[in-house]
């Protein structure tokens, strides 16, 4: 699969939103961590209006899955706040942000962001992505901290 670098989306997430996902990240290590997104879509940019961390059953450095209960709950939650499902996000402990054969694999939803944090490296690395596994292509959405 082709690893498309075109800005087709923008999206927006708040500077404590990015901490939220860095500390869930580094609390889960040395396995992946996970959680949904949420907020809405103006203008054709996604801004992020809330992160909900939750459980990867997985317990796996390598792959994820979001405990479907907490999912569930979380959804609803959504639903309640009047906001959108945007997509999920998970960590890479110590692989670069971008998706692996795996997450390709599992997307199926390609209106969803799937974002990834990288903490590989010292600065961890967020990066959001669109993945049309019909067209075989995943897109990099370009993230605003604000
Ligand atoms: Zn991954």
């Amino acid at each position: 699969m082709n690893m498309i670098c075109k800005f087709i989306c923008k999206l927006k997430i708040k500077k404590a939103d990015f901490d939220l996902i860095v500390s869930h990240a580094k609390n889960n290590l040395p396995n992946e961590a996970c959680g949904l997104l949420a907020g809405k879509i103006e203008d054709g940019i996604k801004i992020v209006e809330k992160i909900y961390t939750l459980t990867n059953i997985d317990e796996s450095p390598e792959h994820f899955s979001i405990h479907p209960q907490e999912q569930l709950q979380a959804i609803k939650d959504i639903r309640r706040l009047g906001l959108n499902p945007l997509g999920n996000f998970h960590s890479h402990p110590s692989t670069p942000a971008r998706p692996s054969k795996e997450d390709i694999r599992l997307a199926y939803d390609p209106q969803a962001s799937y974002m990834i944090l990288s903490l590989m490296d010292e600065t961890p690395v967020l990066k959001s992505f669109h993945i049309e596994k019909a067209k075989g292509t995943v897109l990099i959405e370009e993230i605003t901290i604000i």
